[in-house]
């Protein structure tokens, strides 16, 4: 079944509310396997609302509507719909006693404009509204099927779940479908990136592969229509696989809703890991999103909770704002600054090596980049960042020609860290 919805009222056009409606009917029209193809908002216009009701009517089976059915004259829905569809507006006296009796518990009676609300276009199933007084009327027709629901979002939900999902559900009979989607998290490999290894099941039409970037990370999400869940499990499980194998397992840091900082975080605590780190333009953003006190030259300060894995993980966090400051944290020569400069693989190779030493058996990791770069990623000023890791074993050091204080470079710098990070822990035995 192909659906569109329309939701109507000036306040939407104008910025003044969120569509949140359409969102929640689109969530339930996708969970029982009702495509929906098209969303249009339209003010509160009998001509206009009736002429996206006809355009609606001519490619779609169905169209659900939301606002519009309130008692006032701004609220054009019955009477759009009736001009749509070449219907009268009749009396439906079980409306009309429906929104009697509710005035008569407020101890009130039914102005004129009230009983508008019980006039709906001729054919019509009338949906009870037990929320509220505007009911919804159900008409079906031979180009196609309109529900009218309120604009209220909780009215409009519950006549969602009181009858709009159960008709939908009896007339799709047999044609129900589940559809599932799973969520595959990457991070540092570039929505383009993927694109290429991926494009061709990303023209798979059941199951879909879509990609969503977010700043420094791209979901992949594999979303399957199937007749039941297990069957859907199956080709999403198929999918996952062929995904895996093209970009890489170890790209994919996790699944749904986790985070790069709980993953990594989990993982550093099973291997036994003790982190050390030294921070600058990140202003000790790693540490905190491994939710650990950071400490700010010598005086501690607490960023977020601790939780105890990010807790166990992280000994110490400092934040350096120059050459200076690590200097005189980490003893490293004056000489070697000036010659390789404080933002350098060689310098972050050692801050990195003495923070190692803190703990017995412990890792070191520094983030150095420009601070005095205020530009972000796309600017002229682009700064450059040095990250080392270095762990009893090795010493890992990158290189990126971005930094400073800009949202995305030090979003894309912790991102990086912490992937750092992460790689490196799973490639440890766990403890
Ligand atoms: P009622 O008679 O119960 O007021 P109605 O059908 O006349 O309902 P509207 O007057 O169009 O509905 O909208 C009522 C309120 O519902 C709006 O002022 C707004 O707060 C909210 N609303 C309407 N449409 C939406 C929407 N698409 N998304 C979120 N909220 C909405």
């Amino acid at each position: 079944m192909d659906a569109e919805i329309i939701t109507s009222g000036t306040e939407l056009l104008l910025g003044e509310i969120v569509d949140t409606n359409s969102t929640h009917i689109a969530r339930a029209l996708r969970a029982i396997g009702v495509n929906l193809y098209y969303k249009t908002s339209v003010g509160d216009n009998v001509e206009r609302m009736a002429a996206v009701l006809r355009q609606g009517l001519a490619r779609s089976e169905l169209i659900i509507t939301t606002g519009g059915l309130g008692p006032t004259v701004d609220d054009v829905t019955r009477e759009a719909v009736a001009q749509a569809t070449g219907r009268e507006l009749v009396l439906y006296p079980e409306c009309l006693a429906q929104i009697e009796a509710l005035f008569n518990r407020w101890g009130r009676t039914v102005g004129e404009n009230n009983r508008r609300q019980a006039y709906l276009p001729a054919g019509s199933t009338p949906i009870p509204n037990p929320v509220g007084t505007a009911p919804g009327f159900i008409l079906e027709t031979e180009q196609g099927t309109i529900i009218a629901l309120p604009g209220v979002p909780r009215e409009m939900e519950r006549l969602m779940q009181d009858a709009v999902l159960p008709y939908l559900r009896q007339r799709l009979g047999d044609a129900q479908v589940v559809i599932k989607a799973k969520v595959l998290r990457t991070v540092a490999l570039g929505e383009s990136w993927i694109d290429e290894r991926i494009d061709l099941l990303m023209r798979s039409a059941n199951p879909t592969v879509g990609l969503a970037a977010h700043t420094g990370m791209v979901d992949v999400r594999i979303t399957a229509r199937a007749p039941s869940e297990a069957v859907a499990d199956q080709m999403i499980a198929g999918m996952e696989a062929q995904v895996r194998a093209r970009i890489g397992d170890d790209g994919i840091f996790g699944t749904g809703t986790e985070t790069l900082e709980e993953v990594t975080a989990r993982l550093l605590a099973q291997a036994g890991v003790r982190l050390a780190l030294v921070e600058s333009a990140t202003g000790g953003e790693v540490a905190r999103r491994l939710r650990s006190p950071v400490t700010l030259g010598r005086s501690p300060v607490t960023l977020g909770r601790s939780t105890p894995a990010g807790a166990a993980v992280v000994t110490a966090g400092h934040v350096v704002d120059g050459p200076e400051a690590l200097s005189a944290l980490l003893n490293i020569s004056p000489a070697k600054l000036a010659a390789f400069g404080w933002i350098s693989p060689m310098v972050a190779a050692e801050a990195a090596a003495a923070l190692c030493n803190t703990y017995e058996g412990g890792w070191g990791m520094a983030v150095l980049g420009d601070v005095e770069v205020h530009g972000d990623v796309y600017g002229a000023e682009t700064g450059q960042t040095c990250v080392a890791l270095a762990t009893p074993d090795a010493t890992v050091v990158r290189h990126y020609p971005f930094g400073g204080d800009g949202v995305i470079a030090r979003t894309w710098v912790t991102l990086r860290a912490l992937d750092l990070l992460r790689r490196q822990a799973l490639a440890q035995p766990t403890k």
